[in-house]
């Protein structure tokens, strides 16, 4: 997606050799017809899986899973990292190491939402090591439910967890690779840094 990737350029800021912060269109204030075509461009890659739910994990990935379930007219699941008074029993939990924060939080989906039968889109902002879409996968398995594949805004190539993903078989779809954050510069794995902001 030309129009992400020149968004990163503009005004993503490179915080470190391995994040990238994007609080002015995607983690803070967000751009809702950006988001909007991100969901657009997700349900064309993804098309003929009969998707029946999307899952995302609070709360970054809420916006642009909501934008893909908006057009796959299919419901969004987001689990939750805080316990809720609310969703004590009767859940499916795993643990996601915090790659921004440095901590384990354990996540939760209510058993209700999640049924055998159901093919399920997992949806993230971000793909650095693959925690957290493991954890989402996980707990797709614990409902014996069907990953149909998994769609990350923006992936960081050069770490892990696209490689441990796609070596588990699974479909991930990314709008924006990037390869490299060194010397406070984007680099994108397929196309010129020059090309994207011409
Ligand atoms: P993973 O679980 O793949 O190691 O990391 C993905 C999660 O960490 C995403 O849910 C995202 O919220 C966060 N994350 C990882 N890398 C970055 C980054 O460079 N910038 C931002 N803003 N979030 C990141």
């Amino acid at each position: 997606l030309k129009k992400l990737q020149k968004k990163i350029c503009d005004e993503g800021i490179v915080l470190s050799d391995s994040v990238l912060k994007v609080d002015s269109f995607i983690n803070h204030q967000m751009d809702p017809k950006l988001m909007f075509e991100i969901g657009q461009e997700f349900v064309q890659r993804f098309e003929g899986k009969s998707i029946t739910k999307v899952l995302t994990i609070e709360s970054s990935g809420i916006a642009p899973a909501i934008m893909a379930a908006l057009q796959l007219e299919v419901p969004l699941i987001f689990a939750r990292k805080k316990k809720s008074l609310t969703l004590k029993d009767n859940v499916y939990t795993s643990k996601v190491y915090s790659f921004t924060k440095q901590e384990e939080n354990e996540i939760t989906v209510s058993k209700e939402f999640l049924e055998p039968n159901d093919k399920v889109l997992v949806i993230d902002d971000f793909l650095a090591n693959g925690q957290a879409a493991l954890g989402l996968i996980e707990i797709i398995k614990q409902a014996n439910a069907e990953v149909s594949g998994i769609g990350i805004v923006i992936e960081k190539s050069f770490q892990n967890g696209g490689d441990k993903l796609r070596n588990l078989g699974y479909q991930v779809e990314s709008l924006a690779q990037v390869s490299s954050l060194k010397n406070g510069e984007v680099q994108f794995l397929s196309q010129k840094l020059e090309e994207v902001t011409a």
